[in-house]
């Protein structure tokens, strides 16, 4: 068979060879800058698609650490590294896998005092807090400051993936979950699995290159894509969620 595609030998010349992605469209990912919340299961597979992709620079905001448990779905994770910190590895193994990008770490957990140094200077911000306090104010420093914000989850077999487009008042976090809102803490361990982490994290991956790849109108805003239960259904859908013209969250920075 002839191979009637001709690539040059380089790290992105096959996704250069997409007509909707190309050489110039690469160069506008290395000057990208995406804080990354989280490097648990969903991030894993978010963050080597990145990576891998050649988002130029990440940063990882993660404090925790590794866990026998994780490593049914954590995939930056091996089993050597139980006990270690998550950022510390998923650096290493990130810039294993493409030492072209500039990843940095914090090992912190974002609170109200720390997150405007935490993510000042990211273009957007890929929610993926523990808590729906975590969750919730990252939505609002992203109304606040205008930044687009990729949140993605898998819990079961399930998972979702959708975006807030503060520029463009979309609905915000809150406008979809308002009872998480009004929720302080975990609600702790969930069962779940590597089909849907994966899922999820890929989802939400495809979210952060259509923003720097310029397909904006694409994105999965006032809407949630979701998949229900992989093992006993197939289903794909999205569901409509139109902002909230009452929520209280984005009213106050929405005109
Ligand atoms: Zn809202």
């Amino acid at each position: 068979m002839v191979n009637i595609f001709k690539f040059s030998d380089s790290r992105y010349s096959r996704q250069e060879a997409m007509p909707e992605w190309g050489v110039d469209k690469q160069s506008i990912l290395k000057t990208a800058r995406v804080a990354v919340i989280g490097a648990g299961g969903v991030k894993s597979t978010l963050l080597l698609s990145l990576v891998a992709g050649g988002i130029g620079t990440i940063k990882i905001i993660e404090y925790d650490r590794i866990e026998l448990s994780n490593l049914n779905r954590q995939l930056l994770f091996r089993t050597k590294d139980i006990g270690k910190f998550k950022g510390e590895v998923a650096v290493e193994t990130l810039t294993e896998l493409n030492p072209d990008i500039d990843i940095l770490l914090d090992l912190k957990e974002v609170n109200e005092e720390n997150i405007n140094d935490l993510l000042e200077g990211y273009d957007l911000i890929v929610e993926g807090g523990n808590s729906p306090f975590g969750r919730n104010l990252i939505n609002e420093y992203c109304l606040r400051m205008r930044k687009p914000m990729v949140h993605a989850s898998a819990q079961f077999s399930y998972g979702y993936v959708l975006s807030v487009l503060p520029h463009i008042q979309s609905a915000c976090f809150a406008c979809y979950f308002s009872n998480d809102y009004s929720r302080k803490n975990t609600t702790g361990a969930v069962p779940v699995n590597v089909l849907a982490t994966s899922i999820a994290g890929s989802l939400g991956a495809v979210e952060v290159f259509k923003w720097f790849l310029g397909y904006e109108e694409n994105m999965i805003y006032n809407k949630k894509l979701y998949f229900s239960s992989l093992l006993l259904s197939e289903n794909f859908d999205v569901e409509l969620n139109p902002r909230n013209l009452s929520c209280p969250v984005c009213s106050k920075y929405y005109e």
